[in-house]
C-alpha cells in the first residue's frame, strides 16, 4: 500500500488527500481504480470488508470484460486464475446439444462465460493496481457519509478500528453496490423497478457426466438454474418474492423434496442441504438513480442501477460503468475540479443501455420466468428461441447489450515504479 502517497492535511487530525476517492471495491470500483492509476492518477479505494470474499455475488465474466483484460494487457495472467467456462444455455424442457442457446457464435476471441470466484478476480486486480504508487486500498473502511463544501461534495468521511477518518477528494465516486450509503448520504433516491421474484442460492456437487453449461430447469411452478462450477453445481431457486417466510415453515425436508420434483436427478445428494445455513437469499432488485453525478460526485455499477438476476449481466454492467467513467475521467482528473458536463459524459453513455436491458429483463421475467412460475400448465419456451437463428440473440444481447462502452484513454500512460 502507498498511503503515504496522499498528502496529509492537518498534523492534528490527519484527513488524506487524494485526487479520486472510489468507495466500494467491487467490480465497479476496483476496475475504475486499476484504470485511473494505470493513468498515473492518485486514487484511494475504500472496501468496508476485510476482504473480496462474498459468496453468491455473481461470478460471471463476460465477453467484454475479457476483452477489456486483453486491452489492459491481463487477459492471460486472469485465464491462469481458477475458473470454469461455460458456453451454453440450455431452457427448460430442452436437453443440452443442439437446442441449446450458445455463446459460441459470439465473434469474441472469449466467445463464453467465464464463472470465477469474485474474491479471486478482485483480489487479482487490486493487487494489479497496487503495483502503480497512486493507487491506495484501505480495507475495513466502512464510509459514514459524504463530506460536503457550498454544495459540493469534497470527500467523505469512513469508520476504520472504531475510529472516524477523513478524505478529501477532488472527486468522490460512489461504487458501493445496491444499498449504496453514498447514494443516500448524496440524498439520490433510486426508481424502483419491475421485481416479483426472489432467488435462492446453494451449491451441490456435479458429477462429470452431466451437463457442462448452464442449465434451466422448471416443473409444478417451480424454476431452478444451474451453473456449472466444475466438481459443483451452483444452483438458484427462483420462487416469488416474499415467499421465502413460507418455504421455511415448509422446513428443510419439504424444500428438498421440492427440488427433486423439478429436477429428479438431485435425488442423490439433496440430503447435503442441512438446513437454511446452507442456503443464500438473494432479495431480487431492480432499480435505477435518474441522477448519476452532483458536482464532485459519480454514482456508477449496482450504486446507479441494480439490474435483476435475469441475463446475469449485473457485473458486466458495473464493469462498463467503471470503463465509461475511466473514458470521460482521466483528462479532466489531471486539471483540477471535474466539470459536470465530464459526469454528465458518464451517465450519457451508460444511463441508455442499462434502460434497455432493464426492460429486456422485465420482458424475460414476463415471457420465461412467470410461465415457469405458473403451475397450472408445463413450462414450454417462447416460441422465437425454438428458432435455432434468434437462439444467437440472447447470448450477444447479454453480453454486448445495444451499446458496449470500450476503452478509450491509454491502458497504461504511466509504468507501474513512475511517481504520478
Ligand atoms: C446473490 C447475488 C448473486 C448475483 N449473481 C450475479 C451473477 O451471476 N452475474 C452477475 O453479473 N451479477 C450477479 N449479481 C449482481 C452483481 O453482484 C452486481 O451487479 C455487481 O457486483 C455490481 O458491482 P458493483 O461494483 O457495482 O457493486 P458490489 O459488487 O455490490 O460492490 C460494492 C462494494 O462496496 C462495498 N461497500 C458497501 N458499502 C460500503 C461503504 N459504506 N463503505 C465502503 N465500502 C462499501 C461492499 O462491501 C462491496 O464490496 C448478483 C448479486 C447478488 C447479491
Amino acid at each position: 500500500m502507498s498511503e503515504q502517497m496522499h498528502e496529509r492535511l492537518t498534523d492534528e487530525e490527519p484527513p488524506l488527500r487524494t485526487t479520486c476517492c472510489i468507495v466500494g471495491g467491487g467490480p465497479a470500483g476496483v476496475i475504475l481504480s486499476l484504470i485511473l492509476a494505470r493513468n498515473g492518477i492518485p486514487t484511494l479505494l475504500l472496501e468496508a470488508a476485510h476482504d473480496f470474499d462474498r459468496d453468491f455475488r455473481g461470478d460471471t465474466v463476460h465477453p467484454p470484460t475479457m476483452e477489456l483484460f486483453e486491452r489492459l494487457g491481463l487477459a492471460e495472467e486472469v485465464l491462469k486464475l481458477p475458473h470454469d467456462i461455460v458456453s451454453t444455455f440450455t431452457l427448460p424442457g430442452q436437453n443440452e446439444g443442439k437446442n441449446s442457446i450458445s455463446f459460441a457464435h459470439l465473434k469474441s476471441r472469449f466467445p463464453y462465460v467465464m464463472m470465477m470466484s469474485q474474491a479471486i478476480l478482485l483480489d487479482f486486480l487490486a493487487k494489479e493496481a497496487q503495483r502503480w504508487p497512486c493507487f491506495t486500498l484501505i480495507m475495513q473502511a466502512n464510509v459514514q457519509e459524504l463530506i460536503f463544501e457550498n454544495d459540493r461534495v469534497v470527500g467523505v468521511r469512513y469508520k476504520k478500528d472504531g475510529r472516524m477518518h477523513e478524505v478529501r477528494a477532488t472527486l468522490t465516486v460512489g461504487a458501493d453496490g445496491r444499498s449504496s450509503r453514498v447514494r443516500r448520504s448524496a440524498g439520490i433516491e433510486p426508481v424502483k423497478l419491475t421485481d416479483g421474484i426472489d432467488v435462492l442460492w446453494f451449491r451441490l456437487p456435479r458429477h462429470d457426466d452431466e451437463a457442462r453449461g448452464i442449465m434451466g430447469r422448471a416443473a409444478a411452478g417451480r424454476i431452478l438454474i444451474f451453473l456449472n462450477r466444475g466438481h459443483q453445481w451452483q444452483i438458484g431457486y427462483i420462487f416469488p418474492k416474499g415467499n421465502f417466510n413460507h418455504l421455511r415453515e415448509e422446513g428443510i425436508e419439504a424444500f428438498r423434496e421440492s427440488l427433486v420434483q423439478v429436477e429428479p436427478a438431485l435425488a442423490d445428494r439433496v440430503h447435503l442441504l442441512h438446513d437454511w445455513k446452507d442456503v443464500a437469499l438473494l432479495k431480487v432488485e431492480s432499480n435505477r438513480v435518474s441522477e448519476w453525478y452532483r458536482d464532485g460526485l459519480l454514482l456508477i455499477g449496482d450504486a446507479a442501477h441494480a439490474m435483476s438476476p435475469i441475463g446475469g449481466v449485473g457485473i458486466n454492467y458495473a464493469v462498463q460503468d467503471a470503463v465509461a467513467a475511466a473514458n470521460a475521467l482521466v483528462e479532466p482528473l489531471k486539471n483540477g475540479p471535474v466539470p459536470l458536463k465530464a459526469l454528465a459524459a458518464v451517465q450519457k453513455e451508460r444511463e441508455w443501455p442499462t434502460k434497455v436491458m432493464q426492460n429486456i429483463q422485465a420482458a424475460m421475467q414476463k415471457m420465461l420466468v412467470n410461465r415457469g412460475l405458473d403451475s397450472s400448465r408445463p413450462f414450454r419456451p417462447p416460441f422465437f428461441l425454438r428458432w435455432p437463428l434468434f437462439r444467437r440473440i440472447p447470448p450477444w444481447l447479454i453480453s454486448y447489450g445495444v451499446r458496449t462502452t470500450r476503452l478509450k484513454v491509454p491502458a497504461d500512460s504511466v509504468s507501474p515504479q513512475s511517481k504520478p
